[in-house]
């Protein structure tokens, strides 16, 4: 029965590549990652349209502002007129436009006002988004740099074990190699495991004391397998 150990160890060093190269691609750092730039998108998106509304009650303010002065300068020249008029019919329809204009100028006032606030109120949000994007680009850069920590050290895990790979390998006959190779391509569970006790390391089923025996007298050019899902088994 030919020596599985060494081929065993290699399984293993491909068993460590594999959960490497799904540690990379699954890793907890790039989740948080893109977590945090969602999160500052939806900043920068509610930015955009706190900007936009502000925006438009600047406008309806200035809009507001001047229109008044417009009032402002009818009822000057209105009062103006009042001085050379002596007919008082003429008299009272100038006060009456005075009137008007004083109440729409009061009431524009009183629009203006309630704008300003909210005004002051997209303001403030302005600030608020402001200060949050600030911060959340700090994590952003904070992430990066941890997932780059992360992926180097991944990285270099595995050019630690690609070297254990290639010098475990000169010690195993390649033609193992190409069988083992064959198999492994085939299934997703070790294609080589030893047992622990009668169990078989790659299906964790148990063998039977007639598989085991019959194993344990396999000849020196055949390799033992396991009968129940056909891995090499270390016995
Ligand atoms: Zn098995």
């Amino acid at each position: 029965m030919a020596s599985l150990k060494p081929l065993l160890e290699l399984q293993r060093v491909d068993t460590a590549l594999a959960q490497l190269k799904h540690r990379l691609a699954t890793l907890e750092e790039r989740t948080n990652l893109t977590a945090a730039t969602t999160l500052l998108n939806s900043f920068n998106k509610e930015l955009v349209s706190v900007t936009a509304q502000l925006k438009v009650t600047q406008q309806d303010i200035e809009s507001l502002e001047i229109d008044n002065k417009k009032r402002e300068s009818s009822i000057a020249k209105y009062l103006q007129q009042l001085k050379t008029i002596i007919a008082p019919r003429e008299a009272e329809a100038l006060q009456h436009e005075i009137a008007m204009a004083t109440a729409e100028r009061s009431a524009n006032d009183d629009k203006e006002l309630a704008l300003l606030e909210v005004a002051e109120q997209f303001d403030r949000q302005q600030l608020e988004l402001n200060n949050q994007i600030l911060k959340q680009n700090e994590v952003i850069e904070q992430a990066k740099r941890a997932l780059a920590s992360a992926i180097e050290q991944c990285e270099q895990s595995k050019l630690e074990l690609e070297a254990k790979r290639i010098t475990m390998s000169a010690i195993i006959d390649p033609e193992l190699i190409k069988l083992y190779d064959l198999k492994k391509n085939k299934r997703t569970t070790p294609a080589v495991a030893d047992l622990h006790k009668a169990t078989c390391q790659s299906c964790h089923l148990d063998l039977s004391t007639v598989e085991l025996s019959a194993l344990k007298k396999c000849p020196e050019d055949v390799i033992p397998e396991c009968p129940n899902c056909d891995c090499y088994l270390v016995v």
